[in-house]
Parts: C-alpha cells; structure tokens; sequence
C-alpha cells in the first residue's frame, strides 16, 4: 500500500478484532474499508447489528486512536449493514449556522450547476451577504477549480475543517473528502458519512446563505441532503433541451416529494449571441425552461447564454462576477441572486 497514513491506520485498527467473526480489521479484512483523502480518514464497517454496542466501541477507540497519527486531520467511521433501511440513514441532521440553505440541483451533469452556483455564491457576497459554498457533487466536484482553490483544508483545535475561502467566500468540497476514483461500492455510506462531515465537521461560522452544489440526479446522497440539511429551497439549472428537461422534473418531482420549496428554474445555455451578426441564436430550443417553469408553476428565475469567456473563466478558477463585475453575464447572476433576496 502506497500511502504511508493508510500504512500506519491498519497498523492500529489490526489491534481490534470484528466482534462478529474475531478476525482483526487488517488489509485482508473486507469488513473494513478505508479511504485516505489529505489526511481525511473515512472508515466503513460492515456490521452485524447483533453485536452494535461492540462495533460502536471499536469505532470510538478508531476515532481516538486514529486521531493521532500524524497527517491525520479527520476521522470519520460509518457503520454499515446489509438490512439497514434507507430510512435509517438518513436518522443524521446536519446542522449549520446559516440563514438560508439553498441547494443548486439539475436533472443531468454537464447543464452548468456548479458554474451557476459558484457565480450565485458571488453574487449574492457582491451583495453584501456572508456566504458560503459546500461542494457535494461527488461525480465530479468542481467547485475549488472554478473558485481557484488549490489547498487543502486544515483542522482546528477542535479537530473541525477550517473551509478556504476565496473571493471572500468560505468553500468546503466533497473533493478533499472523499477519493473521486472510489469505487462505487464504497459509494453509499462513505459519501453519507462524508457529507455529514461537510456540515457538523466543519466550521462554517455564521452565514447568511449557505449554497449546495448537489450531485445531478435523484439519487441517494441528493434525497438525503434534501431530508436532513434543512434546505429553505432550492434552484434547478437546466438546458432548454427536451432531454434535460426531462431529468429536470424528475428533480423538481423529488422536492416536491419532500417538501423542499423550490425557488426556481434557470435556463444555462440558452442561446448564442454571434460575434459577427451579434444576434441571438437559440440552439437547442427556445424558452423550454420558461415553458417547463409555468407547467409546473414555478417561478422562473432566468436564463444564460452558451459563452465562451463564461466557459474559460469558470475553468480558470475567476468566476465570471469576479473577472468582469460590469459584463452582461455578472448582471444576469446578480439580477437572479436579487430575486432570490426578494422572495425571502
Ligand atoms: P455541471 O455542474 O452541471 O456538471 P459545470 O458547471 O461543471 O456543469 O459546467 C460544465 C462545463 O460547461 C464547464 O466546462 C463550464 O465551464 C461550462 N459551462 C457552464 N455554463 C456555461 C455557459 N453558460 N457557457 C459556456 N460554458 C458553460
């Protein structure tokens, strides 16, 4: 094994044998798996509920033990078992200090979340609001490059994660937590426990607007977040294409489902404006989005070209409210970021 943490973890965990079969937690053990992250340990152990109170000792004895290797900044143990019901994991609150938690979700990857809801975050920081981004799209967190963030996370004393801040806003990422090449079996309790730990094991301070960038989809880790983070609302970004509005309802469908106010749609990519004619060219469809919103009487919040710059900025790590404040784009975000002020 190539990480040297990772070395020194199993040295310590083998000490302990799985109360169930009395065979100790070393690399042979499939009961135990651990992902190593810059310095951010997230065990899984598949349990056996009969014997729960053992397994809860031997994950606090993890925590104490673990905490003090060196490199180590967090310990995080989830514990798995094969007939624990959906319901069961989604028992954890998350709690944060922050007026307003607003989830940014789309129906599919790849329509511009992550890029609407790093430029909302500035927007609404240009307004004179503290804000903070927490990055859960664990398929593809994006949200340190688009910010321009290249650290890592250090612990406090109270072995919480200090978020970095840039362009004054305070951003965690699933990125540091979780390896993004897991496996996906690993995916299920690890990236729970890992999203827990992105709001009770951070220190977020106090915020006025708290913006999660959700993984696209419905699945687990979307419909958690929505049950146990307190959203006040949340926003759906789509492209105006048939295709993606129809992943979009699925996301409205799922709020709905549980009671998350929606606060809008926004349509991202909706036409290109020619650098010859300067005129407007709807590629995929026109005002699908608009159209989608009134179906579904949702208020509608905008929309944004398909831009080049907007692309390389994003990319680069200078969101397009930072790099050209007084552009037509930077207007659209602090146009939307306004309307969400006025509905609250
Ligand atoms: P998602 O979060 O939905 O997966 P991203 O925000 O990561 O999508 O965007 C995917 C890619 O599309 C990125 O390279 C981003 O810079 C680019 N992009 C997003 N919105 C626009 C836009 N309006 N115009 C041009 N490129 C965009």
């Amino acid at each position: 094994m190539s990480d040297k943490i990772l070395q020194s973890i199993f040295e310590f965990t083998k000490k302990y044998k799985d109360p169930e079969h009395n065979i100790p937690f070393d690399e042979k053990n499939s009961k135990i798996q651990i992902v190593s992250k810059n310095g951010n340990i997230n065990i899984s152990l598949s349990i056996n509920e009969e014997y729960l109170n053992q397994y809860k000792k031997i994950a606090d004895l993890f925590k104490d033990g673990l905490n003090k290797i060196e490199g180590v900044l967090s310990v995080n143990i989830a514990l798995t078992s094969e007939n624990q019901s959906p319901k069961n994991n989604n028992k954890s609150r998350f709690q944060i200090d922050a007026r307003e938690i607003i989830a940014v979700a789309s129906g599919k990857g790849g329509v511009g979340k992550s890029t609407f809801a790093v430029n909302l975050a500035v927007a609404m920081s240009q307004l004179g609001k503290k804000v903070g981004i927490l990055d859960a799209d664990i398929y593809g967190p994006s949200v340190p490059r688009m910010m321009g963030i290249s650290g890592r996370p250090e612990a406090s004393q109270n072995k919480k994660l200090i978020p970095l801040e840039s362009y004054g806003i305070k951003c965690m990422s699933i990125g540091f937590l979780v390896s993004t090449d897991t496996p996906t079996i690993w995916r299920g309790p690890m990236v729970m426990k890992a999203l827990e730990q992105m709001f009770n094991g951070v220190e977020w301070g106090k915020l006025d607007f708290l913006i999660i960038d959700l993984p696209p989809g419905t699945g687990d880790a979307q419909l958690t977040l929505a049950q146990s983070s307190k959203l006040s609302g949340s926003i759906i970004v789509s492209t105006p294409q048939d295709i993606a509005l129809a992943d979009a309802r699925k996301g409205i469908n799922m709020f709905k489902r549980v009671n998350v106010p929606i606060i809008g749609l926004v349509e991202n990519m909706s036409f290109f404006i020619c650098d010859s004619c300067n005129e407007k060219h709807y590629i995929f469809s026109n005002d699908g989005a608009k159209k989608e919103a009134e179906k579904f009487q949702i208020p509608f919040l905008g929309s944004l070209p398909i831009d080049k710059e907007l692309r390389i900025q994003s990319d680069e790590g200078r969101p397009a409210c930072i790099d050209k404040p007084d552009g037509s784009i930077a207007k659209n975000y602090l146009e939307i970021a306004n309307s969400i002020f006025r509905k609250n």
